[in-house]
């Protein structure tokens, strides 16, 4: 399933660092090369049998940052977004290769369980997907199933305050998930991600099924979830990318002359504002300005 990847570092990915709310430490804020490391790829690709999906991608991910994917549709945002959690190990054609560091230790190494690495770098989906289950058990659900210590209500209510759901919900604790907004079961979808305390939470254009008001609410919460996770998100939306992120990264679908073989690639990876106001490569500029899409 991997291929090239880093061998010989012994930092064992559950051992991740303490994380903690620090909402002014410069180290997520400053400039890149301060900021504290959670991801590093180094000329990473992916495929999919004999189809590159992306290649070429070197770059680090920030810990405390929102980092934006954008770009024109099958350039690769999710493929990319999927090697973070090792979610493309479900899918059998997908190969990856390079190298791909988290807090340091080879996230796709000979000795890193991909059920442990789902724990810590949580993933929230396109559509809402709650469990057919009440609210209270789509958040108890991880952390019963993973043996969590603690008083359950107090893990559950925690999970609900965080996502900004908690009033909402507490006096409908026992009542279907389904029977929420799709924007309440998308923060619900967000608070069962955080609620087995995960590191990063990767989202896959969390918002595109929301209408705007759930949109701002999922932005503002993203917002305060970063001072405790690190999060990465998949956007077709610019406004929303120039609005929460830290960090872009803006991909295009290149392909040889004789259009036969297409692949993703990163254009251009920097401070959202340089992205957006500054652009150094003129296809960035042409796609955050509207005249490509
Ligand atoms: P984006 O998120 O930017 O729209 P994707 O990562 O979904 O791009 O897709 C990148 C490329 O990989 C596309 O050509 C797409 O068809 C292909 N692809 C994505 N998922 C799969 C899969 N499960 N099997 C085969 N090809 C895939």
């Amino acid at each position: 399933m991997v291929g090239a990847m880093a061998e010989g570092t012994t930092k064992q990915v559950h051992d991740r660092p303490e994380i903690s709310v620090r909402p002014d430490d410069l180290r997520a804020r400053g400039p890149a090369e301060h900021r504290e490391k959670t991801f590093e790829l180094k000329d990473v690709a992916v495929s999919y049998g004999d189809s590159p999906a992306v290649k070429n991608v070197t770059m680090d991910i920030y810990r405390n940052n929102i980092t934006a994917l954008i770009g024109p549709s099958g350039c690769g945002k999710s493929t990319l977004l999927r090697c973070l959690n090792r979610m493309n190990d479900l899918i059998p054609s997908a190969r990856v290769e390079g190298q791909l560091l988290y807090h340091g230790a080879d996230l796709y190494g000979p000795k890193v369980d991909p059920v442990q690495v789902r724990k810590l770098i949580g993933m929230v989906f396109q559509k809402p997907n709650p469990f057919p289950k009440s609210i209270y058990d789509n958040i108890a659900f991880g952390p019963r199933t993973l043996g969590m210590k603690g008083d359950m209500d107090e893990i559950v209510e925690k999970a609900l305050r965080r996502a900004a759901l908690w009033d909402e919900a507490k006096d409908r604790l026992s009542d279907n998930a389904y029977g929420m907004s799709g924007g309440q079961q998308q923060r619900l979808c967000i608070a069962r991600a955080i609620a087995i305390d995960p590191d990063v939470v990767l989202m896959d254009e969390p918002c595109s099924a929301l209408d705007p008001v759930s949109t701002y609410k999922i932005e503002d919460l993203m917002l305060e979830l970063k001072e405790r996770y690190s999060i990465v998100i998949v956007t077709h939306n610019m406004q929303q990318a120039a609005r929460v992120s830290d960090m872009t990264a803006f991909l295009t679908v290149e392909m040889t002359s004789d259009e036969k073989n297409r692949w993703g690639q990163v254009v251009e990876y920097d401070d959202t504002d340089k992205i957006f106001t500054n652009p150094s490569d003129s296809r960035t500029e042409d796609y955050v300005s509207g005249r490509v899409g």
